[in-house]
Order: structure tokens, then sequence, then C-alpha cells
């Protein structure tokens, strides 16, 4: 299995290459060359076995060059039970919206209560041993851009692993409180964090800038180090991604509810475009999906891409209770685009250009049509996102978190908008405590949810009685290491003065 860059179809790199570089040289994104199918005794296989075994047998399709041993070590090194609450890592919650059943997928039993964990737990050990593989004896300096939680899973991931160090920028006022508490309070010798005055588009181009400038690689070089990426652009991250699909598929059948074989629809609440184009890679390697629901909230760039083939970042820009939805430019899209026209890379490019130089591209009728026949888009806005969390708790006491009630608002209008009832899998992607103030609001609005975090999550669990993650009870009284605020215009300066490498 070799990997092609979405700007350049003749490029041709191993998987370890793919991880360790993390974006291709052109600043292409890495996309397999081909997708391995996975035959039906395969499907048996992994309908028997446990989500380890799941893993290990779709990633031994991608990472041929590493060995079984290797691929086995990493897999036992991420999802054990001690990380993620219990053997399965990524459990089906069966629930009812407006009368309509869904199956909730929930990612964010991890150390960090977000589904970020799913990836990021996994990452560092792929990342090892990639770099093993290709660059011997380099240290990796990761670079994190981050719109709240994957910060704080890749500093998770990160931390105390040899042979790396990990630097994460936030848009200062683009994260909640109880995340900004998370990653500023984040332990590990090989860890640190700082602030951007700007929105995380900002963060995201300036990480991609810095990657690809000659200037800052040959500095790193001279040190022995090299940049690498824990982005969701990273080939190691949208990997493990792939499993949990597959995986709650099985359990789906194993529930008794649907034959082996019947159609699915997934529905996943979208920012980078990582998430949902993890689960179009799996219907590619033959998962039954009927359609792809991708729900946004008022940041509905993507909802209206899929509508009207446009996609246009000039546009209003809302910092909203679903932060980590709040997103103009979706990186992960270019490898749909690439795989969508069937590795058109010369009209990827050509669509990359525009939005670099325009702000938006126009992918034409033929294109948008493609793409209407698989995926819905819709979207839904603040007071919508508390509604469904208010009416989700009352109808079936069960609570989710405000980026899964944009999810659940936007499949009920699919729902009443196709009457389509296929069986539904809808991703979870962060535990309801990661949010208390809206979630609180919202189940009781009878109670001030103005106090500070940690107050809220005692309230939130004495109202609801739901249990509080044990990643979050922790963080009470935790010491704030990181302080750090920039301009936009310093970060090269500071990743090189953290990094102790001379500026000049
Ligand atoms: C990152 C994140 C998303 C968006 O996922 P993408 O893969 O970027 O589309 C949604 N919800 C939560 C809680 C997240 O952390």
């Amino acid at each position: 299995m070799l990997y092609n860059s979405t700007l350049n179809k003749e490029k041709k790199v191993a998987s370890a290459q793919a991880i360790a570089q993390g974006i291709a040289d052109d600043g292409g994104l890495f996309v397999p060359e081909v997708f391995p199918e996975i035959s039906d005794n395969e499907m048996k296989e992994l309908l028997n076995g446990d989500y380890k075994s799941r893993a290990k047998l779709i990633f031994g399709k991608y990472l041929t060059d590493f060995t079984s041993d290797e691929i086995d070590e990493c897999v036992e090194k991420a999802y054990t039970a001690e990380k993620f609450e219990s053997e399965n890592p990524a459990p089906l919650h069966r629930c009812t919206y407006n009368g309509n059943e869904i199956n909730v997928l929930e990612l964010w039993h991890g150390p960090t209560s977000a589904f970020k964990d799913m990836a990021l737990q996994i990452l560092p050990h792929l990342l090892t041993k990639s770099l093993k593989k290709t660059y011997d004896g380099k240290e990796a300096v990761i670079l994190v851009a981050t719109s709240g939680d994957t910060g704080k899973a890749a500093l998770e991931g990160f931390k105390d692993v040899d042979g790396t160090k990990i630097i994460v920028f936030y848009p200062e006022s683009g994260v909640s409180p109880m995340q900004k508490h998370q990653m500023c309070t984040q332990e590990g010798k090989n860890v640190c964090v700082c602030a951007i005055k700007g929105n995380f588009d900002d963060a995201q181009t300036g990480v991609k800038t810095i990657f690809t400038d000659d200037n800052m690689k040959d500095k790193l070089a001279q040190n022995n180090m090299l940049f690498s990426s824990a982005n969701s652009i990273n080939w190691g991250r949208l990997l493990p991604q792939i499993v949990y699909y597959f995986s709650a598929y099985c359990e789906f059948v194993k529930s008794g509810r649907i034959n082996l074989g019947d159609k699915v629809n997934i529905t996943v609440p979208t920012g980078n475009f990582g998430n949902i184009l993890a689960s179009y890679y799996a219907y590619r390697m033959g998962l039954p999906v009927n359609k792809f629901i991708c729900a946004s909230n008022s940041n509905d760039v993507l909802t209206e891409f899929i509508n009207t083939g446009v996609y246009n970042k000039n546009r209003d820009f809302y910092t909203t209770t679903s932060p980590s939805m709040d997103i103009l430019v979706s990186s992960n899209l270019e490898r749909f685009l690439y795989h969508i026209t069937d590795s058109d890379d010369r009209l990827v490019k050509e669509w990359m250009t525009s939005l670099k130089k325009n702000g938006n591209y126009d992918v034409g009728c033929d294109i948008r049509e493609k793409i209407g026949n698989l995926f819905y888009g819709g979207s839904c806005d603040d007071n919508a996102t508390k509604t469904t969390i208010a009416e989700l708790y009352k109808e079936d006491n069960y609570l989710c978190d405000t980026h899964t009630a944009v999810a659940i608002n936007v499949y009920n209008q699919y729902v009443s908008d196709t009457n389509d009832k296929t069986p539904c899998i809808l991703a979870s992607t962060a535990s309801p405590y990661k949010f208390c103030k809206t979630v609180l609001s919202a189940c009781a609005p009878e109670i001030n949810a103005d106090s500070d975090e940690f107050a809220m999550t005692e309230l939130l669990n004495k109202v609801t009685d739901v249990k509080i993650p044990q990643p979050i009870a922790e963080l009470k009284g935790k010491e704030k290491r990181f302080d750090n605020s920039i301009e936009k215009s310093d970060m090269a300066d500071f990743i090189l003065k953290s990094l102790g490498v001379s500026i000049i």
C-alpha cells in the first residue's frame, strides 16, 4: 500500500513516511492509492472479534510496511480498558429522539472525554515507529493547531513519549473555559501550550505555513529535529477513526437489530471533515452505508458546499457553543475531493489554489450531484442545539454534549425532509461534562448556570445523576503551567524559542 499526495498522484510513499511527515512536501495531504476491501470472511472476523482485533485487521490493510507485531503493540498500548473505561472504547448507545431511534456511538470514553482520544492515544505509537523506519535518530516536533479538544488529546497522547516534543496553539477566545483549563494544566516534560490572538483558522494556517517553510525546516534539521503533525491532516489520525465505524456496525449487527449487509445512515457533527471522512473510507472499503449526514453549527460552510457545490469561506465567523466545529476551512475535505474526482490531482490543485487566492471554489454540477447522492448537509444554531439537548434529556433521559446535539438536530431535519428511516449510527464526540454550561442550562433552566466550571460540573451531576468522567473530576485544583499568549505573526519565533533553537 502506497500513499499519494492530493496535489500529485505520481508521488508515492509508504505509510511510515506519510505518518512521519504529516503533510506532503508539496503541501498536499497523503491519501491511500487504493481502498483495500474487507471481504465477507473478514467481515465475519470483525463481527466475532473485540475492538482491538478489529483495529489490528484494518490497520494491517493500510500499514503494509509495519510488521504485525508492530501493529499489535500499537493497538495494545492504545485501547486499554484502563484508558477507555471498558474493553470496548466505542460503545453504541440506543436512544430515541422525536420518536426516531438513534444509535449513538459514544467516542468520548478516553482520557480527555472527547473523541479525539480514539486517534490520539494511538498516533504517538504509530509515529515513533514510523520515525524509526524513516528518520532514525531525529526528534519529532509535533505542532498542533486546535479548536479545543485536539490540543488536550494530543498533549495526553504525547506526554513524556521519548523522541517527541509537542507545541499546541489554540485561539484565545475560541475554546471553552474547561478546555483551556485542561490544556494549561497539562503535565509532562516535553509539552508546551500557547494562545493565539486570532481564531482557529489563523492558528491552523500558521501551523501549515510553518510546516512548509524551508528556513524553519533547515533550522530544525541543524538541531537534529523535524516537524510532524498530530492534526487531523495526519494519516495516522484518520486511519484509527475508520475502525470505530466498522466496530459500531458490528455491534449493531450483534444487537440483532440489523442483519449483516443491511445499510445504515451515518451522522457526524463535523468541523475539519476528519471524522466523517473516516466513515466514507469505511464505506469505500465495503461498509454498507446509504447516506452520510454532515452536521454543522452556524458555521455552515459545509452545508452550503454539499447543497450548492460552492465552497466559500468568505463569510462571518461565529463563536458557538460547539466550538470544536467553529471552522471555515475544513482541511480534510481536500482528501474527499481527491477521491470523489477519481484522483484528479489537477482539479484538486486548481480548487485549493482558488481557495487560497479567492477564498472559494466551485466543483461544478457533475461533482456536486455525485456528492449529493451520498451526502446530506444540514446546520443548526445555538438555540436549536440547546433545545435539542433539553428535548433528548426529557424524552429519553439521555444527556448529550453540544456537538452531539447539533448532529441529532440535523439528523432530525434529515428524517423530516426525506422520511428515510434507514437505521442510523450517530457519532457522539464529547462528554456532556465538557460543555457543562450549555448542557446544564438546557436541562435545568431554573438553575443559574453562571458559576465556575467546577461548580457547574457538580450541579449537572446533582440534577441529572449522570456520572462525571474521571478525567474531568480530577481537574479541579490542578496547577496552571502555561499562560503564553502571542500574535499569530509570532508563532515561528515562539516555536524556535521554546525549542531552544537560535532565531537568527
Ligand atoms: C474535533 C471535534 C469535532 C469535529 O470533528 P472533525 O473530524 O474535525 O470533523 C466534533 N466534535 C468534537 C467534540 C470535536 O472535538
